[in-house]
């Protein structure tokens, strides 16, 4: 988000098309098998409302070292949007994240990141509003839990030599496969608008970001919500700055057309309609 380090995971050129297409269609796939199983032979006799909202059967407790999140609601109305504007009021965050209160984001001369990525959010958030979505534009201090069709973290990169250029976008684990969904599409309009060279250096900043450690923080999305975070490039980088500070628009276009793309080829149902059920993080210690 702010100083570039070495990355501890490779970052690929953006491709969403197979691997969206398999995820998708593995969706497709379940869903058919979820719906005929549910539906029974006697599909044809039974009422519309008892297709819909089948009788829940008991669950047996879990074993131990496994851990379900919980399930939210999922939004109705208009497809929701969570951006948020990178380091903006992190005076304000919570003492779980006060250890944040310290970090400013990358600074270029006069500009510093809040301010240059604060202008970006509200320009997303101003374009798809426009185009009947519900948004939220977000600080530091994420609604607990927060649930949302797509959540979207704006930061900027500053780098001390001045060389290091791109763009990268991470997500966390623990989550929904929707968050590297929205992470490939997102890559690729990204990449189309803007043309800035793809950084391979994700940095455990990124990979690690508190919104989506929902097992930790109270001030994190849900994991039903398919979230990432952009490094929309180095504002200490004259390459990037070109695009980044002279033609901002790119930049907005690009993470529109990317959150909407996400939302067009991903229902809402299919992100919310599955347990998800993750190993224990930390195994219970083993008895002699
Ligand atoms: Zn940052």
């Amino acid at each position: 988000m702010c100083v570039r380090s070495n990355g501890v995971r490779s970052y690929r050129e953006p491709r969403v098309g197979p691997r969206l297409l398999v995820a998708l269609g593995l969706g497709v796939v379940l869903g058919i098998v979820v719906t005929a199983s549910a539906i029974g032979p006697n599909r044809a006799l039974a009422p519309l409302a008892l297709l819909s909202a089948p009788t829940p059967t008991p669950v047996p407790s879990d074993p131990f070292w496994i851990v379900r999140a919980k399930k939210p609601a999922a939004p109705t109305g208009p497809r929701r949007i969570g951006i948020q504007s990178g380091h903006w009021k992190t005076d304000d965050v919570p003492e779980e994240l006060a250890n944040l209160r310290v970090l400013g984001g990358a600074v270029w001369s006069n500009i510093t990141e809040q301010d240059y990525v604060l202008g970006i959010a509200q320009k997303v958030a101003a374009k798809l509003q426009s185009k009947g979505y519900v948004v939220d534009l977000l600080p530091t201090t994420i609604p607990a839990g927060y649930v949302a069709d797509a959540f979207v973290a704006i930061h900027a990169d500053g780098d001390e030599t001045g060389t290091a250029r791109g763009f990268k976008i991470a997500h966390g684990d623990r989550r929904t496969p929707y968050d590297e969904a929205l992470l490939q599409v997102l890559g690729e309009e990204y990449w189309k608008s803007t043309d800035l060279p793809v950084d391979p250096n994700l940095t455990p900043g990124m990979l690690e970001y508190y919104a989506w450690r929902w097992e930790r923080f109270q001030t994190a999305v849900s994991p039903y919500t398919p979230a990432v975070i952009i490094e929309t490039g180095f504002i200490s980088s004259a390459a990037d700055r070109a695009v980044l500070l002279l033609r901002p628009d790119k930049v907005v276009d690009g993470i529109v057309n990317g959150v909407e793309r996400f939302l067009r080829e991903v229902p809402r149902d299919a992100v919310f309609r599955d347990d998800l059920v993750f190993p224990r993080a930390t195994p219970a210690p083993s008895t002699p």
